[in-house]
């Protein structure tokens, strides 16, 4: 790690308030050839759509004001039906010598979501490279004990243009210092196949030649292992790379982890990746958050090794990034280095990554978290002790009696339905869209052991009961 530079204030308020959202659709979620239909029904002629792809996809323009080569009266009829930026408000923390960039974005009816663009200079044969991390929801249902994201339990799916717009942001602060990103990972807030539809049209614009045009191997979409999701996207065959956040190799382990393997555990998981690589071609790299003396153990290596042996997976070694209310730390380098050695004995490649951005609060969801209400001691006290408890069993081998997180998709074969799109009621034209009512409710409940703050909600009901 570089030395650590000082973190620029957060302005915004110290709790979103939760606004009425704005219902005019963003127009980097609206199909160009419904925007055309849109400036053909505003009597405008036939070139006038691809000044505006121009001024959404390859502008420096951050709002409809400074889109200078369309006509004031035109600029004003879009800004009535469409939003030319749906994050209303965004700031910057940089770290790790500027090499860091942490975002934190206010959505229009208040949520916060983060992204984090990372540099990586040129480096012997190796190009620089510019990986922006994004999210796709607000929060997230799943609920990892490690995850500052999981904590904040799940506040609702982010849109196509939500999700788009973190990156044409990130575009325009490297375009003004001279860089282009070159890989974009779903690795930000949220569950990526728990809003899958979104996601799925979001990198499709996004590596559209004639949108944001990025090369379909340059995206990677994590998840934490929705089997039904992982299935969808082996049947669609895209170029894009899956990550898998594997974390424990042994279900009473993963159980407590990763909360969804109570309803598809660890071999479901890998076998429907492996599915993903057969149809796609594409080698599934799994992430393994490294944590002292609960995951990093030798036998967790080998069981590890045994588990991918013969996919052709990579492994990627994350140590775990320090986030309140868990008893847990990092695990040691030297045991990073030994466990990653078992798995190279047998064939396995592993890469251990160093963590960016501690401190700007990178690690996922943990900006938004501290914008949130605080927990309590209380709260905090009892959650590390129950932490401990279960940790205990779940080495004992003992397999959580826990339910597993709600409002997972059923089944494991069964596709996943479109969530988003009904959910928001997005109708099918621009003109339409621009008049339609957004209906991004909340799905599930904020974390009932937060204090409230000045201006905040109260407290909803528990989002499951061993929380
Ligand atoms: N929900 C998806 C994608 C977002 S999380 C998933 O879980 O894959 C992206 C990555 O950040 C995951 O691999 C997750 O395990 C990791 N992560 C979350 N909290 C972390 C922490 N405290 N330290 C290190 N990595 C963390
Ligand atoms: Fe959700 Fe991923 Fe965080 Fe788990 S690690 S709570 S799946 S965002």
């Amino acid at each position: 790690m570089t030395e650590p530079t000082v973190p620029s204030p957060v302005r915004f308020a110290a709790v979103a308030p939760r606004d009425l959202p704005d219902p005019r659709p963003g127009v980097s979620g609206v199909e160009p050839i419904e925007l055309a239909g849109l400036l053909a029904a505003m009597g405008e002629p036939a070139f006038r759509a691809r000044q505006l792809g121009d001024a959404v996809w390859r502008s420096e323009a951050a709002s409809w004001d400074a889109v200078t080569t369309l006509g004031l009266p035109l600029r004003a009829g879009l800004a009535e039906r469409l939003r030319f930026d749906t994050l209303t408000d965004t700031d910057l923390r940089v770290g790790d010598d500027d090499a860091t960039e942490k975002a934190l974005h206010r959505l229009s009816d208040g949520r916060l979501v983060e992204s984090v663009l990372m540099h990586y200079p040129a480096r012997g044969e190796r190009r620089e490279r510019n990986t922006l991390c994004i999210s796709s929801q607000a929060g997230c249902a799943v609920g990892c004990p490690f995850c500052a994201t999981g904590e904040l339990g799940f506040e609702r799916d982010l849109d196509v243009a939500e999700i788009v717009d973190q990156v044409r942001h990130a575009r325009r602060r490297l375009v003004s210092r001279g860089r282009h990103l070159t890989n974009l990972v779903f690795m930000g807030m949220g569950e990526p196949l728990l809003n899958l539809e979104a996601v799925i049209e979001a990198a499709r614009v996004l590596t559209d030649a004639d949108r944001f045009g990025l090369g379909a191997r340059h995206l990677t979409i994590s998840t934490s292992g929705v089997v039904p999701g992982i299935e969808r996207l082996a049947a669609l065959s895209p170029q894009w790379t899956l990550a898998v956040s594997l974390h424990a190799a042994r279900d009473a382990l993963r159980d407590l982890l990763v909360p969804l393997n109570r309803r598809w555990p660890v071999r479901a998981v890998v076998a429907a990746a492996a599915g993903y690589a057969a149809a796609t071609g594409r080698r599934v790299s799994y992430e393994y958050v490294m944590i002292d003396g609960l995951n990093d153990t030798l036998t967790d290596a080998d069981a590890l090794a045994r588990l991918l042996a013969g996919t052709g997976s990579h492994v990627n070694c994350i140590p775990m990034n320090p986030v309140a209310h868990t008893p847990w730390q990092a695990s040691p380098p030297e045991r990073m280095e030994a466990f990653a050695g078992r798995l190279r004995a047998v064939g396995i490649g592993v890469t251990i990554r160093r963590n960016r951005g501690q401190e700007v609060g990178a690690a996922c969801g943990q900006l938004a978290a501290e914008k949130s209400a605080e927990p309590t001691g209380v709260a905090v006290a009892r959650r590390r002790e129950r932490l401990v408890a279960a940790s205990a069993a779940a080495l004992a081998g003992e397999r959580s009696q826990e339910p597993a997180p709600p409002g997972l998709p059923a089944g494991s074969s069964r596709p996943v339905i479109a969530r988003s799109a009904p959910r928001t009621g997005a109708p099918r034209t621009a003109e339409a869209r621009a008049t339609a009512p957004r209906a991004n409710a909340p799905r599930t409940a904020a974390r009932p052991d937060r204090r409230p703050a000045a201006g905040r909600q109260p407290p909803r009901p528990p989002r499951r009961g061993s929380r």
